[in-house]
This record gives C-alpha cells, structure tokens and sequence, in this order.
C-alpha cells in the first residue's frame, strides 16, 4: 500500500496537471541518487521531461483538431519530380512566419501534381510550431456553412473558423458551387482577410475562377483579398499518381513537352 505522502504527492501533481512528474519522479529520483546528481539538477531533469511531454501532446491535439485526411509531411515529398514548384519558398513557408504575418498560400495546379501534399506538408509544420490549423475541402467547407446557415448558427461556425491561425481549403474548383455556396464561402474568406492565414488548393488558374463563384464580381472581390498578401505555388506539371503507376507497371513515360 503506498505511504500517504506518496498518495498525497500523486493527489497534489494531478491537481497541478504535471502527469509527467506523476509518472517519472520516482524512477528519476533513484537514477539521480544512484548517480549523486543533486536535488536541483533532479527537478531541473523533471521540469525538462514534463516540457517537453507537454509539447509532444500539444503537437497531437494539433494535429487531431486539424482533421488531416492523412499525416503527410514533406520530407516525403519529392521536389524533383515538379521542377515547376519553388522548393525554396515551399521551405521558408514550413518555417511558418507567413501564418504570424497572416498572409495566404494558393497553390494552383492539374490533378495529382501534388497540391494536397504540399497543403498537407504546411499544415504539419503549422501543428508542429502550435499553430491551429484546419484542414477541410472546399466543397466540405461549403456544405458545412450552408448546414450552419440553416441551423441558424452560421456566426458559431464562423467564430470556429476563426480559432484556427491556418485554414487550409483544399481543392477549390472541383464543383462549381451555387450563388448562396459562393456567398457563403466568400464571405468566410472575408472574415479571415487579414486576419488569418488561408492555404487554397485549386486545378483552376485564376482566370477561370469565375467559373466556381458564378459571379465576375464576387470572384474579383474575392480574389482581392485573398491575393492580397499571398504566395503562390506553380504547380504544374504531369500526374505524380499516374507517373507512380507506370513506373510501377513497367510502361515508359508519357513524354512531356517541357523543355
Ligand atoms: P493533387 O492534390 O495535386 O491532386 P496529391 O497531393 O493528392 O495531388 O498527390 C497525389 C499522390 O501522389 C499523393 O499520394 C501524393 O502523396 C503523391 N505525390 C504527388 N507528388 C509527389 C511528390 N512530388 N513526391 C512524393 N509524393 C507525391
Ligand atoms: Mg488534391
């Protein structure tokens, strides 16, 4: 049975929120007596072991309240196979001042070409520094507005959106939206203009952009603000998913036009 100090230390350090003290004093109180290291040194050892739990948890609740639909990261990405993409300003966008600066990320570009991973890649490294993010598609996003619209509780959506320093709005431009969608979702970007950081993933160039929003008028107001402050990433080139696959099937490669 343990000794009621023991009890009451356990009581105390839970009560603190310290589970890493709880869980480690003990042993790292024998180590440090084995080893002579002295009572300040023991807690300056304890103190390190709980910060840097805290960051790992924290890093975690990041990640999960990001709703990624899969963990990627860059170092698994491949810049040689998009020489169109800046792999220098994709590195200097990983180290995430652009998200204290509130500034934006468009990364435009085909199908497969690797927008995703990138976003992906970015919203990783935004967790990692603990930043909130929120990773959503675009026609997602749009249905959830719509839905809080309904439900009359469009504003709480928006004060959600808000908590997040990085929102990341995947493949925009896949289905066109309807006049009240594009309303919507241009007044969600609004909202953020200056105020937060959005990474857009699009397979349409700017130019065709109208074709989403309906109206000229929403999409050149819309793109305004969201260009404002921006980084864009040329993402051209040919389908990493179906270079993959012919790699794998052993057929040679579409020949390109480039260069
Ligand atoms: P997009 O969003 O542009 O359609 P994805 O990011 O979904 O493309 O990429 C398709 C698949 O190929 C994904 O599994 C992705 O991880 C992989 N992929 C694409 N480009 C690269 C790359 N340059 N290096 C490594 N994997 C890549
Ligand atoms: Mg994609």
């Amino acid at each position: 049975m343990s000794d009621p100090p023991q009890l009451l230390l356990a009581h105390y350090l839970k009560a603190l929120k310290l589970p890493t003290f709880l869980r480690e004093h003990d042993k790292l109180a024998r180590q440090c007596a084995s080893e002579g290291v002295d009572h300040t040194a023991y807690l300056l050892r304890l103190a390190e072991l709980e910060l840097l739990d805290r960051e790992r948890r924290m890093v975690e609740r990041r990640i999960r309240e990001a709703r990624f639909p899969a963990v990627k990261s860059l170092d698994s990405f491949d810049f040689a196979a998009i020489a169109s993409l800046n792999k220098m300003l994709v590195l200097e966008l990983a180290r995430c001042e652009y998200v204290e600066r509130r500034e934006n990320v468009i990364a435009l570009g085909p199908s497969g070409t690797g927008k995703t991973h990138v976003a992906l890649g970015l919203g990783l490294a935004a967790c990692q520094k603990g930043l909130a993010v929120g990773f959503v598609t675009a026609a997602a996003l749009v249905h959830e507005l719509l839905e809080a619209r309904d439900e009359r509780r469009l504003l709480r959506l928006h004060k959600q959106l808000a908590g997040y320093k990085l929102l990341i709005v995947d493949e925009l431009g896949y289905v066109p939206l309807s006049s009240t969608g594009a309303e919507l979702l241009f007044e969600a970007f609004s909202r953020r203009y200056e105020r937060g950081s959005i990474l857009v993933t699009s397979n349409l160039p700017f130019d065709e952009w109208t074709s989403v929003f309906g109206s000229e008028r929403l999409t050149g107001a819309l793109l305004d603000r969201l260009t404002h402050h921006v980084h864009i990433l040329e993402m051209n080139g040919e389908s990493y998913r179906l270079k993959a696959s012919q790699r794998r099937q052993g057929k040679p490669e579409i020949p390109t036009n480039a260069n």
